[in-house]
């Protein structure tokens, strides 16, 4: 009996103590929030106020808002989604200095340790959807060396590396779709020479190689791209290049005996095929040539027709998509003459259908100054369904997609 009763006396002596030790935590707690709140009741801060503080801040921001006056704005700091625990000191030290500033810029610019001064292009960089954290001292450096600058252009400018004064156009041809920034400086320079073109303008020709006259500035076409290959009077391919995959044409999808790439072949077959079903009828009429055909087509316009005409409608050889195979002229049976093709129903089929089928319309209409072709409404040029769709989509000549979206690819 006694040893129970000693052993109970010692339980309710422990469970007496862990009361009053709760008790005591309990009491002191409430003392201190309690204080706490007096304090900032002192200092002039509404019960709301006061209840978004003490859910907030921690105990040593506590102290930094107790030894303060009392600030609205440090409310507004505090209820920002971007606010951390014990950085008040400091949040509080940069509104003091730049009593102008956003609060959401204070504590970003805390927040991300950036010590500068306050201004109205620091408010707008960090602001802008491109800026860049690890930016930020080059985008102020520019600034600094082009005061005149806009904060967008600054940051685009710096975003993609550029390393030139600030301008306007320089700023607009980086906006550009197109803008390749490997051309850059070509692009400045044309823009330079032809202050009335629009950047847009600007980008398309220097992408389109037309800083050079045609026939100059020649480089050999990168074979390996298939049947990407861009020929054109920039790129030209050797005497004996072939496809190594030609194939005959049947009399079916031609007017003469012809030769073409078999992918290309297969998907004019195709299309053949389909338009037919449309009561449509399409035919090749000039398939693959080599070198030597075409110097010899090349040599007879020129002697029959003149060099202009000679230029605008024949590639000199070595430059004709026809010795690739991949390129085919398209006559209808209501027409044999190609120079009619136009006005047949089989052309507005095929203008809207050819890119279903991987061929484009290779020298367009508004687009001669590019492709330095006259519009030729029978030359298509297969390039396989996905980048034809993209080409007619986009409303681009095969040498501007190239020069984007292939090159150096
Ligand atoms: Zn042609």
């Amino acid at each position: 009996m006694a040893r129970k009763s000693k052993k109970r006396r010692r339980r309710r002596t422990l469970f007496l103590g862990i009361i009053l030790l709760v008790g005591l935590i309990g009491y002191f707690t409430y003392d201190i929030i309690n204080n706490n709140q007096k304090k900032l009741v002192k200092l002039g801060y509404s019960d709301e106020e006061i209840r978004i503080i003490i859910d907030h801040v921690s105990i040593k921001d506590m102290k930094v808002l107790l030894n303060d006056e009392y600030q609205e704005d440090y409310l507004e700091i505090i209820k920002d989604n971007n606010f951390k625990q014990n950085m008040m000191d400091s949040y509080i030290d940069y509104y003091k200095k730049y009593n102008d500033a956003l609060i959401k810029d204070i504590v970003y610019l805390i927040n991300n340790n950036i010590d500068e001064p306050y201004t109205k292009t620091l408010s707008e960089m960090i602001n802008n959807s491109d800026f860049t954290l690890s930016n930020i001292d080059k985008y102020l450096n520019y600034h600094k060396q082009n005061p005149k600058a806009d904060t967008v252009g600054i940051i685009l400018i710096v975003n993609n590396n550029i390393d030139k004064p600030y301008s306007n156009s320089l700023v607009n041809i980086i906006k550009e779709t197109y803008f390749i920034s490997s051309k850059l400086d070509r692009y400045i320079k044309y823009q330079d020479k032809n202050p009335q073109l629009k950047s847009n303008e600007v980008v398309t020709n220097i992408n389109s190689n037309l800083d050079y006259n045609f026939y100059t500035n020649i480089q050999n076409a990168d074979v390996s791209k298939k049947h990407l290959i861009l020929v054109n009077k920039y790129y030209k391919i050797d005497k004996e290049y072939t496809s190594d995959n030609l194939v005959s044409m049947d009399l079916k999808y031609t007017y003469n005996f012809g030769e073409l790439d078999k992918d290309t072949y297969e998907a004019f077959k195709k299309m053949a095929d389909d338009a037919a079903k449309k009561e449509l009828y399409i035919k090749g009429r000039s398939a693959y040539r080599a070198y030597n055909t075409q110097s010899y087509i090349y040599t007879s316009y020129l002697n029959n027709y003149g060099y202009v005409w000679a230029e605008n409608y024949s590639a000199r050889p070595g430059h004709s998509e026809h010795q690739t195979g991949l390129a085919l002229d398209i006559g209808s049976n209501n027409s044999e003459d190609l120079g009619n093709f136009e006005a047949t129903p089989e052309f507005k089929w095929v203008k809207d259908n050819a890119h279903k089928y991987g061929f484009i319309l290779r020298y367009p209409k508004d687009k001669e100054y590019i492709t330095g072709y006259s519009y030729e409404p029978w030359h298509y040029r297969y390039v396989g369904i996905d980048v034809a769709t993209k080409i007619y989509e986009l409303n681009l000549t095969f040498e501007e997609y190239y020069a984007f979206f292939l090159e150096n690819k």
